[in-house]
This record gives C-alpha cells, structure tokens and sequence, in this order.
C-alpha cells in the first residue's frame, strides 16, 4: 500500500482541481492531483456553456462575485501562457420587452457594484445592428465588454499538463473513498489505489464534494445536480450568431442562451432542472424542446436542421448560494471547494490563487521555485494554420499531411501527439477533446476506425481495449470478419 507524504493532495482534476495543482506547482511542496475518472476534466469542466461571464450575475458581496471579476481579469494571462483558445468577445444580455429593460438596468448597476468594468446599455437599434439576427421584438441589451468564450477542456488539460511538466503527480483512476483522521486531523486520504498521507487536502470533486465531507463527518453542505441540456449546431449557423446572446436571467439561472462557441459553431442551451442522480447526464425530447423554444425566442431564424449533437452537463448546485470555500474546524487539514456552480469555469483561476493563498495562512511553507515554468505549448491545429505553414510542417513530417477527420481538419500527426503528450489521450473522448476528432458534422460517422487503428498503434494496446472513457466502456467489443480469412465471429 502507498503512503508517501505530500504536502497537498487535491482530489478532482476538474478545472478547479487543475489550476490549484498549476498554481501550486510553482512552489517547493510535494503536490499530489487524483482523479476518479480515465481523464482529467471528465465532470462538469467537460459540458458547460463555455462563456467566461463578466461577473454583472452574482450578488454584490458574496465569493462568486468576488471570484468571478476576479478570474474574468486573469483569463489572458492564464490562456495566454496555457496555448487555450480564448476569446474576449464580449456578451449580451437581451431584453425582448419594455418590462425586461428594467432586468438590464438591474444587472447594468448589480455589475458596477462588482466591479465590471466595461458594461453599456444599448437601445435595440443598435442591438439589430451588432447581431441582425435577433429577434424584431428586441427592446434593448446590456454589453458586456469583458465577457468572452474560451475552451474550458482545453484550459482543464492544459492546466493538468503544466502541473505535471513543474513536479506535480497526477493519478486518474484513483477514487477517494474515505479519510484518515490521526490526532483529531486528517491525515490521509483512503482511495481505490491505497493510502495517501498528506498535510493538506483539497476537495475539489464538484458533484461529490459532500460525499467526500459527509464521509470525513461533516453533514452541513449538500449539492443537488442541476441539469442543462444543449444543441450544437453546425458551424453554418454561425452566420446568424457573431457573439454570446443571453435573455434576461430566471431566478434560477442566467437562461437559455444562443451563443458562437471558440471553435466556431453554434451552442443553445442550457435549460435548468434539478435532478437525482449524479450521472444523469441523458437529454430528454421536452428539455431540448424546452431549449429550442427559448432559443428560438432570442434568434427566430435558426434552423433544426444545422443541429449536429446534444448533450446535457450537470451544475453541482450548493445549499449556500454562494461558493463554499472552506476549512472547516471539524476536520483540520481539509479545504472544501463546494457549489463551484456557474460561473465556476471563469472563477477557476481566481479560485486557483484564493487557495493557495489559504493555504499559505494556515501555515503551509511555500518557497518559489527557481525551475517552474508557467508556459505550455500545444499541439498546432492543422485546421488554423495557413498554407505555408502547413507545407513547413508537411515537409517536417508526412503525417501532417494525412487528414483524419475531414470536417475538423484533423491530421494524423494530431492524434499521434495527443497519444504522446505529458497527460496523454488513452481514450476515445480524451483525444475528442485534445483534437477536435469527431465533433464535427460526421460526428465520427467516416474516422472511428481509423482512428481507433491509431490510438492502439500508439499506445500499444488492441483495437479491442480503447475505450470511450475508461472502465468498461469499450468502443469494439469483437471482430465481426478477417479481412484475410473471410471468416466471422470472435477471436
Ligand atoms: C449547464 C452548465 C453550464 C455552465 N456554464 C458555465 C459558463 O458558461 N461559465 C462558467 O464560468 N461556468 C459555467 N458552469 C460551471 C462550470 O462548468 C463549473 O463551475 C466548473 O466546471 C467546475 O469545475 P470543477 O473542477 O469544480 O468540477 P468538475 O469539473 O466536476 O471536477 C470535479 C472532478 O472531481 C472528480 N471526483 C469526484 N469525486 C471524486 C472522488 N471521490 N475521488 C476522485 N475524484 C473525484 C470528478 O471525476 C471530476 O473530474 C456551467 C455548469 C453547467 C453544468
């Protein structure tokens, strides 16, 4: 059974969990991040609406809006020297009648409040001119200049991966299940893997935060999930969205929104529903319904037939309304991170320093390193780059020039550095998610096979054990027929 001794085990390697692990890999400390799931970002961080919020939504005072202006102002920097895909776009929220102008005016003065800098209150007019697709019965809309989209994989991966490349420890696979207490404090960290002692030890496992307290004795916090279903649209439809357009909020979440995504398609959704189950991640027809319909309100003329995929994320929805960011004094040694709802995605890097932070003044030694390096370089995307540029890369390596997925433009030197990168893509969705693979209009229909040819030439493995996302979820289960032989059935 293991027990080394870290000085910080963070458990979830969601994006919250992997910024905490960057920003701490810059010190002097011994930093363990684990994961239940095969890859890192497979909670929440994989299914959201991708939109870094300006911070107008939260109410005045408490650590989301706090935490939101926060980590809006430091998506630059973070995406910057992350290689992430970030685009400061600017958001909208659109009023559709005389009575939701009010709405605008109260977001309008709740954001100054926080701290927004760059909100204006536009006359419909000028809203048609921005976006011409929007709705006639457009009556007004609140700009938000600092708004923005960004790939929330993308930053959750490449956080892990500069974690790593400074020192940190990563392992997927690895549930925690229980904790040691010794001397009234915890003093270790009980998984599926064995035993990990540590100092210190941040829980930022979304959905399963108060799972994780209740089984350290601590009943106060409960999440329910809340789920929001989507549609993306093929990147046509993005002729009829240029940015993010949201409607006047519920009291219950910032509405169904149509927005442009940074790869260039067309997200709508999400709707809100509490749910159960944690893993309750299926669509419903009455919730896409429920999401066409308030679509279709903000931006009459989009069209069903661009819908290419849909899907459904759930909100780890806390019984505080607000972020609970705590050590709590029953368990001394725990950080609890818990209802990182909305705008969680934004807050992460801001969230990221207010930990360590914590941690600092609570006693935790933390000497800079003289080695860290904050930059991480990716991968190039064939499908971005210019002729000339593909040609140095083609002439550098053939695969290059071998498209795998046509309508991503994905090349075969793509899949194979994924499979060979410092946290790499050993299954079918981890490389979805690093290339790009599958997401567009085929959504996989042509490349599968070749691809899943691919990854097991690469990671040594047979066709037969790639799996979608770990565990039992294999992508072939048998061969039907040799090719050679003719003959059918397993082998
Ligand atoms: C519908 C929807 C829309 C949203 N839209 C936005 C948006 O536009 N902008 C925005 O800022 N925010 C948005 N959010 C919120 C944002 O997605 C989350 O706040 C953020 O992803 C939370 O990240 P996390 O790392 O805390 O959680 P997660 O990504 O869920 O990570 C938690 C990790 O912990 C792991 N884990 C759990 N239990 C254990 C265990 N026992 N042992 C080991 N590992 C464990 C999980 O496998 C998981 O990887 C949205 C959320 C939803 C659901």
């Amino acid at each position: 059974m293991p027990s080394e001794l870290y000085d910080v085990i963070i458990i979830g390697a969601g994006v919250v969990g992997s910024l905490i692990a960057r920003a701490l890999a810059r010190y002097e400390a011994r930093i363990l991040l684990l994961d239940k799931a095969s890859d890192v970002g497979e909670g929440t961080t994989k299914a959201n609406t991708a939109i870094v919020h300006a911070g107008y939504d939260a109410k005045p005072g408490s650590l989301k809006a706090k935490l939101n202006v926060a980590g809006n102002a430091l998506f630059d920097q973070v995406c910057g020297e992350l290689d992430v895909a970030f685009e400061r776009c600017g958001t909208y929220v659109v009023a559709t009648s005389p009575e939701e102008t009010a709405t605008l005016h109260t977001l309008y003065e709740r954001g100054r409040e926080n701290g927004v800098p760059g909100l204006h209150l536009l006359s419909a007019e000028e809203m048609r001119r921005r976006e011409p697709a929007i709705t006639p019965h457009v009556a007004g809309a609140l700009w938000a200049e600092t708004g923005g989209i960004v790939d929330p994989f993308a930053l959750c991966y490449a956080a892990a991966e500069n974690a790593v490349t400074n020192g940190v420890r990563l392992l997927l696979e690895t549930e925690a299940i229980g904790w040691l207490k010794e001397d009234h404090r915890i003093a270790g960290v009980i998984t599926n893997r064995g035993l990990f002692r540590g100092r210190w030890f941040v829980i930022a496992a979304g959905l399963w935060a108060d799972d994780l307290l209740h089984r350290a004795g601590l009943d106060g916090f409960a999440i329910t999930p809340r789920k929001g279903e989507y549609f993306v649209l093929d990147r046509e439809a993005a002729q009829q969205v240029r940015s993010v357009l949201f409607p006047c909020p519920t009291p219950i979440s910032k509405g169904i929104l149509v927005t442009r995504t940074i790869h260039g398609n067309v997200m709508l959704g999400p709707n809100a529903q509490d749910v159960t189950d944690k893993e309750d991640l299926r669509t419903t027809p009455e919730g896409l319904e429920e999401v066409m319909t308030g679509a279709l309100k903000l931006v009459p003329g989009l069209e069903r037939r661009h819908i290419i995929r849909t899907f459904a994320g759930l909100r780890a929805t806390g019984n505080t309304g607000d972020f609970y960011i705590a050590q709590p004094p029953e368990a001394p040694g725990l950080i609890v991170l818990a209802g990182i709802e909305s705008p969680g995605l934004t807050a992460s890097p801001a969230i990221a320093e207010y930990v360590v932070e914590m941690l600092r003044e609570a006693g935790l030694r933390l000497a800079e390193r003289r080695d860290y390096n904050p930059i991480r370089k990716g991968t190039p995307r064939f499908a971005d780059l210019s002729d000339a540029e593909r040609e140095a890369l083609i002439a550098q390596d053939p695969r290059w020039g071998r498209i795998i997925c046509r309508c991503e433009m994905v090349t075969e030197a793509e899949v194979v550095a994924a499979c060979h990168a410092p946290i790499p893509a050993r299954t079918y969705d981890a490389l979805k998610r690093r290339t790009r693979i599958g997401t567009g209009r085929c959504q996989g229909g042509f490349d599968t096979p070749l691809v899943l040819n691919i990854m097991a030439r690469e990671l040594g493995l047979s066709p037969l054990e790639i799996t979608q996302k770990g565990g039992a979820s294999r992508m072939v289960v048998r061969h039907t027929k040799d090719p050679l032989q003719g003959k059918e059935g397993e082998r």
